[in-house]
């Protein structure tokens, strides 16, 4: 059934009485971590078959009263994003590539069945929480603001369906740097038992489902002592696909990148694509393309590999020291951070936050 009423719904306003104190807040954000400090407000927008989208709000950040019949609780129709707003130099507020978000967004709803909420929408939930929460952002060189955008199935009825009712949020964390001490090379565990995602599955969805699924190859890893798990591809077993939540690159010694290409079990990585184009920029060749686990490994040990990084929102690029298997480890490179590696994160981390211009028009800046 069409909804009835198509009109986009305004936001009303709704300022909470009770914020955390200046004071007490300038304490939470000196050492904010990643997603453990929570902002005053959220934004929330519902939507049903028979209102469309509806009752768009912000408000003060509380808990969610759920029926136990939910459906999220029980078929885990969910979809999430992840953006940061930035504080510039000139103190003013910008979100890096919100439209593109947006439109993931609306990809991943169409393939877990739900509502596709209008990219208008989406982006005016950010830019307002933003707005009403930016003394939330931490000074400091790491300092963002995360925005989580996600959407739940809230039709209450265990019958297996698409819901017919689904609830729309926003929250915001204050984050500082997403690895303690700064990003030192990190170890990775290639899971030989366990697939991400197969083809046809929903591996390029931002769905919560895919991090539960990627949860006990994380703890494998963890168990080999190693700091993050990387897939392969769940056909053949042999071609790298990402990490559990991050996208990966390859850096080789002519100076070319190469990153595994988008065939529908890899999260089409905002970071990732935002890298293909500032190296191409910088005039490197860049390559979507399989690359093989025996291939890395014989790579690594000719030198013909010099380095590889991990990039994703939260972590921003983070380098590859070394990959553990079964059948025994390899190193990369020196070990620490390699050249490209850095100019990489150097020249994305300048352009979001206002100091190196931004060609591509990928600051958006919030009003
Ligand atoms: C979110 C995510 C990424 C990174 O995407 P960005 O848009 O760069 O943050 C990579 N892999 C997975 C599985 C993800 O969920």
């Amino acid at each position: 059934m069409p909804p009835i009423v198509t009109d986009l719904p305004a936001f009303r306003l709704e300022p909470t009485a009770a914020p955390v104190a200046a004071n007490e807040r300038t304490e939470r954000l000196a050492d904010p971590g990643f997603g453990r400090v929570f902002t005053d407000h959220m934004a929330t927008i519902r939507y049903s078959q028979a209102l469309g989208w509806h009752d768009a709000r912000i408000s003060a950040r509380a808990p969610l009263t759920l029926d136990p019949s939910t459906a999220v609780l029980h078929y885990a129709q969910e979809i999430f994003e992840g953006l940061k707003a930035y504080r510039l130099a000139d103190g003013s507020t910008a979100l890096f590539r919100p439209q593109a978000n947006a439109r993931r967004f609306q990809n991943s709803a169409r393939r877990m069945a739900m509502a596709e909420l209008p990219e208008a929408l989406f982006l005016e939930s950010i830019r307002l929480l933003v707005k009403t929460d930016r003394d939330w952002i931490p000074d400091g060189p790491d300092g963002a603001l995360y925005l989580r955008p996600f959407m739940i199935a809230s039709e209450v009825f265990l019958g297996v369906k698409p819901s017919a009712e689904y609830l729309y949020m926003v929250i915001a964390s204050s984050v500082g740097a997403y690895w303690k001490g700064g990003a030192r090379p990190v170890s990775i565990w290639v899971s030989q038992d366990y697939s991400r995602a197969a083809p046809g599955g929903t591996g390029d969805a931002k769905c919560g489902g895919n991090y539960a699924a990627s949860l006990a190859a994380q703890s494998e890893a963890i168990r080999q002592g190693c700091d993050q798990v990387v897939f392969l591809d769940a056909a053949e077993r042999r071609w790298v696909e990402e990490l559990g939540g991050m996208n990966i690159f390859f850096v080789f010694d002519d100076g070319i990148l190469s990153t595994p290409p988008l065939t529908g079990t890899i999260l089409p990585g905002i970071t990732r694509d935002s890298i293909m184009t500032i190296a191409r920029d910088a005039g490197l060749t860049v390559r979507e393309e399989p690359y093989a686990i025996d291939q890395w490994r014989a790579d690594a040990a000719s030198g013909r590999l010099s380095e590889a990084f991990a990039c994703g929102t939260a972590a921003v690029v983070t380098p590859i020291g070394s990959v553990k298997a079964n059948d025994g480890g390899f190193a990369i490179g020196g070990g620490g951070t390699g050249q490209t590696t850095q100019r990489m994160l150097d020249t994305l981390t300048a352009i979001q936050r206002g100091r190196a211009p931004d060609p591509h028009g990928w600051l958006q800046p919030v009003a």
